[in-house]
């Protein structure tokens, strides 16, 4: 098998280059991925900045492809939203988060809210909010638990449309973050006629954080933004003491990054939830 294997890509390397040898069989594998149950969401914890306590989680996903291994979502994501099947996949991660968190609730853990990454192609889907209504209504989550995390880049696309679908998903209760707050091309303008709670601060303006004035500035600038528009702020790829003492000096709001916790599987994250706080 693994002679004819090696035939097959000297046959198609021959033929077209190299990526698109890839990118033909990472499709071919992504169409089967979802009926053969290779997609897992792992969950990062988001932390209070103040009491170090867990008041949500990420849901992040991973693809275990059975002949390669782990494939990080920036791999496959853009692969996905080419072909479309983002819109199912999207639809797989939004069903299993919600009934994720609603078992853990129902074990009697704390109500917590769980934050859904949004492509694109998913987000401009016609029937978004029917869809993520009916998975509530399935899953029995209560909407204030489901966080959609949009860029801007998304919500810039067709900005009229963004403002009419956010308000519709915010009707239902559900609560929506900018994601990757800062690296798009937002406009400040629009920011305060999206119905946005909470601004997720990029972790680019994290990394330099105790050696850069530059990203101290910036990063107090959005955090002193997000306060005058009564948004809150999770500030993401927080891996040190140092960026969260630093943290700690100009905003209030919750943290992310490997300094707390890497993103777990279901099992040692509800480990972590039992094993009480805070972390
Ligand atoms: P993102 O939404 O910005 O997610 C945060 C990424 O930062 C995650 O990478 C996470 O594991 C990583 N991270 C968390 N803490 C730290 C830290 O302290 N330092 C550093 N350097 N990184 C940290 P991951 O899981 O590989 O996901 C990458 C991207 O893939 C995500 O970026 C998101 O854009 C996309 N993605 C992941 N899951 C989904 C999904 O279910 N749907 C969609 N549409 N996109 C997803
Ligand atoms: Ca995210
Ligand atoms: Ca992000
Ligand atoms: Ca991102």
């Amino acid at each position: 098998a693994k002679e004819k294997g090696r035939n097959n890509f000297q046959f198609f390397t021959s033929e077209m280059n190299a990526h698109a040898f890839e990118r033909m069989t990472m499709e071919t594998w992504l169409r089967k991925a979802l009926e053969r149950q290779e997609f897992a969401l792992h969950y990062q914890p988001q932390v209070d900045i103040g009491s170090h306590r867990i008041v949500g989680m990420e849901a992040l996903l991973r693809w275990n492809q059975p002949d390669v291994g782990m494939i990080p979502p920036v791999q496959f994501i853009p692969v996905a939203e080419d072909t479309g099947l983002i819109v199912p996949i999207g639809e797989w991660v939004l069903l299993e988060a919600c009934s994720q968190n609603k078992a853990w609730q129902d074990e009697g853990l704390p109500h917590l809210r769980v934050a859904v990454n949004m492509s694109g192609r998913q987000f401009r889907q016609k029937n978004l909010v029917e869809v993520i209504s009916s998975i509530l209504k399935k899953t029995g989550l209560e909407p204030e638990c489901l966080e959609l995390e949009i860029t801007e880049s998304i919500a810039m696309v067709n900005a009229d449309e963004t403002v009419t679908k956010l308000h519709a998903l915010k009707a239902m209760g559900i609560r929506i973050s900018m994601d990757d707050f800062g690296t798009g091309h937002s406009s400040l303008s629009y920011l305060k006629q999206f119905p946005i709670d909470t601004l997720k601060i990029d972790k680019s303006f994290v990394q330099d954080l105790t050696r850069d004035s530059t990203d101290n500035t910036i990063a107090a600038a959005i955090a002193a933004m997000a306060r005058g528009l009564k948004m809150k702020i999770i500030t993401e790829g927080v891996e040190t003491e140092e960026q969260l003492t630093c943290l700690k000096g100009m905003q209030q709001g919750d943290v992310q990054g490997y300094y707390f916790s890497h993103p777990l599987p279901p099992g040692e994250f509800a480990a972590l939830l039992r094993g009480g706080q805070p972390l």
